[in-house]
């Protein structure tokens, strides 16, 4: 066991000043028995906590650091741009760079408005269809997590999975009634929504590859099956990539499936590690947008020079190669999973989409919300504590996928693999 005594200190410091001690909940390594680990630096695939220990890290902020900790290119184009001031509240080049290389590489996207995460991406791109329809229902996933704005906080993955809390107290039964939930990958609910509801759905908003009850990818043609839905409904069909964009593929899961839809919403990876969110889409409604449009949204740091720095930078980095390079590390490390799963006899499931993979304790296939939930959670925990004693820093929550960088080598994946052999050789049943 490595020592955490700083942490510890910090951890009883930061409860009395924050709730639950954190910023995020996810933050709070509730569910696996463990005090918060405080981080201090990070470089390439590893980082660093407060009292010295380092570990490959696959939580990767959560996603967003696709080229691994301090990237010296983002470091140093970030460095540039601070000298220069920090923010303007006027337009930038940069915020030209950015959309227009977004409108190169999402297919959907002919405009795109920049944020500042990927909440408000959900919100605003909700509210524009919405408005744009005239309809006032949208219809979710169950596990499907869009960020915490009140009509996408019912029956959510993510922290509320890891939390038990679904349903938020705070968002009022007149915004609740008009989210539909329906399981994912089940296109006869959404045939049977549409039924019933179908004039008054604004919008259809999904994970194209759901990361936030673990990862758990589109079956066969669900994603094809709900472009048509929505097509012969005239609802919008909202891909929320804030997770999957630029991770799944270059040209994100819309790219990878052959599926476009209306509007798109992004954010992680599309900042490179600082705050930034997208949303964007087909330029007839996009243009209903203010101020050529009359729906609102606005944003004091929107478009910020140096979060425009970090994605630029970073989307830039990327190639249709680096996509593959990752992706064959993944192999590496799935079947390292698979063969450790087998040695010590232990219920795995592995769900992955490029580097999203998802580790569920069970033998039966994940496919929705109720089958993760199947999924052994004091293995997990277990699981989850002896990887922090071997050096490898996971997201801790069974309902949480991990992320795999550029910056990650074949050394690292051959620890990994070590590490999970000796944590699944100690799990006891
Ligand atoms: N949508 C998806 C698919 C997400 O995974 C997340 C965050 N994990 C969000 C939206 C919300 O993004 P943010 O935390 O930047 O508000």
């Amino acid at each position: 066991m490595g020592n955490f005594n700083k942490s510890v200190d910090a951890y009883k410091e930061a409860v009395d000043l924050m709730p639950g001690g954190v910023n995020s909940p996810v933050r709070a390594f509730k569910s696996v028995g463990m005090s918060p680990i405080f981080m201090e630096s990070g470089q390439g695939s590893k980082i660093s906590d407060i009292d010295g220990n380092e570990y490959i890290d696959y939580v990767l902020s959560w996603g967003p650091l696709i080229l691994g900790h301090a990237d010296e290119r983002v470091v140093t184009k970030l460095k540039e741009s601070v000298e220069k001031g920090t923010s303007f509240g006027a337009p930038t080049l940069l915020e030209n760079k950015l959309a227009q290389l977004v409108i190169d590489r999402v297919p959907s996207i002919e405009m795109v408005r920049m944020v500042n995460s990927g909440t408000e991406a959900t919100m605003s791109a909700l509210r524009l269809a919405r408005g744009h329809t005239g309809r006032d229902k949208i219809l979710k996933f169950e596990g499907n997590y869009h960020g915490h704005g009140d009509s996408l906080l019912i029956k959510a993955g993510s922290g509320v999975a890891t939390l038990g809390l679904p349903d938020s107290p705070g968002v009022p039964e007149a915004i609740a009634k008009n989210t539909i939930t329906v399981p994912y990958n089940d296109v006869d609910s959404v045939r049977y929504a549409f039924e019933n509801y179908g004039d008054d759905i604004a919008a259809v908003i999904v994970e194209p590859v759901s990361g936030n009850m673990g990862v758990v990818p589109p079956m066969e043609n669900f994603l094809q099956e709900l472009r048509k839905i929505t097509e012969d409904n005239e609802t919008v069909l909202i891909f929320d990539e804030v997770m999957t964009g630029f991770r799944v593929g270059f040209n994100c899961a819309q790219g990878h499936f052959g599926v476009i839809p209306d509007l798109t919403c992004l954010g992680k990876v599309i900042g490179g590690g600082l705050p930034v969110g997208a949303y964007g889409g087909k330029r007839e409604i996009m243009e209903k947008v203010a101020p050529t449009g009359s729906i609102y949204q606005a944003g004091t740091l929107s478009g910020n020079p140096l979060a425009m720095t970090a994605g630029y930078e970073t989307l830039s980095a990327l190639n249709q190669s680096s996509y593959d390079e990752i992706n064959k590390k993944v192999d590496k490390l799935v079947a390292g999973f698979k063969q450790a799963s087998i040695d010590f006899s232990i219920p795995l499931q592995i769900n992955r989409a490029g580097s999203m993979v998802g580790v569920f304790f069970t033998n039966e296939a994940v496919t929705n919300y109720n089958s993760a939930q199947q999924a052994n959670l004091n293995y997990f925990a277990q699981y989850y504590r002896s990887m922090i004693d071997e050096g490898v820093f996971l997201p801790p929550s069974q309902f949480e996928g991990l992320f795999l960088s550029t910056a990650h080598t074949d050394e690292d994946i051959d620890k990994t693999i070590q590490a999970v052999r000796n944590a699944f050789s100690k799990i006891e049943k």
